[in-house]
């Protein structure tokens, strides 16, 4: 179960959380908790879970070690901070940000060469799922997402399936239009990576996910778990969601 807080908290604001989550979730088993706080809390994050089972992300990654990128943060600045993890490809960032899927690539495989685990997020717009191209959609940003990986990259990866529509906006997938896109991701990754790896692909569903409907998604067995924005935020809401796991 994934956290994803985009441009909200402040450092104080991050430390309350983790003081009050962390008792939430104490004794934990059912799954990976990692949250992803804006990058100049990150510090902050990691040394709050220190004593417990969660890992902290960032929401994104410059693809060179360093250089004259002004604004930009990278790979070995994540894991020298402590992240493990990494969102690569979140459709705000390719609706605001001028993401294309060649830097998805390439930021991807700047974070599996710095030992973080990317998390490539991918999803149709609402005009692409009313017009009957979210299958291509889905198909061409995974493909971009991974080309040319190594089966031993790709088993680092982790997908989110991502509907635009779906996020911050109240309105969730229903968990067969998720169960359908997750398989139709899966038998791609079987395609190129062989049945197993796309056995063990990871594959999230993220759009509204809710302590209120976070159970019947998680019913569908193709969703392995949830990339959550707003619920979140809020410690209980996001503890009484990693329980539904
Ligand atoms: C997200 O930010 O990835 C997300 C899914 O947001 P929300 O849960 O708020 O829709």
């Amino acid at each position: 179960m994934a956290g994803n807080w985009k441009m909200y908290k402040t450092a104080e604001e991050t430390a309350d959380f983790f003081h009050q989550f962390n008792s939430l979730v104490d004794g934990n088993s059912r799954c990976d908790i990692v949250i992803f706080p804006t990058f100049v809390n990150l510090q902050t994050a990691v040394q709050s879970v220190a004593n417990i089972p969660v890992e902290i992300g960032g929401q994104n990654l410059h693809w060179g070690k360093e250089g004259a990128y002004t604004g930009e943060v990278s790979s070995v600045m994540l894991t020298a901070v402590g992240c493990k993890w990494v969102l690569v490809g979140h459709s705000e960032r390719r609706q605001y940000f001028c993401e294309t899927d060649a830097n998805v690539l390439k930021k991807t495989q700047a974070a599996l060469e710095a030992g973080l685990s990317p998390i490539i997020c991918v999803g149709e717009k609402v005009d692409e799922r009313k017009s009957g191209h979210t299958e291509q959609v889905l198909i061409e940003q995974f493909a971009a997402g991974v080309a040319g990986l190594t089966e031993e990259q790709f088993s680092k990866v982790a997908i989110a399936y991502e509907p635009v529509w779906a996020i911050g906006t109240g309105q969730t997938a229903t968990p067969e239009m998720a169960a359908e896109a997750h398989s139709l991701i899966r038998q791609e990754a079987a395609k190129r990576f062989g049945q197993d790896a796309a056995d063990q692909l990871r594959i999230l569903y993220g759009g509204s996910v809710k302590p209120d409907n976070v159970a019947r998604l998680m019913k569908e067995s193709e969703l392995d778990g949830a990339l959550v924005g707003g619920a979140s935020l809020d410690p209980q809401s996001f503890s009484e969601i990693v329980k539904s796991a």
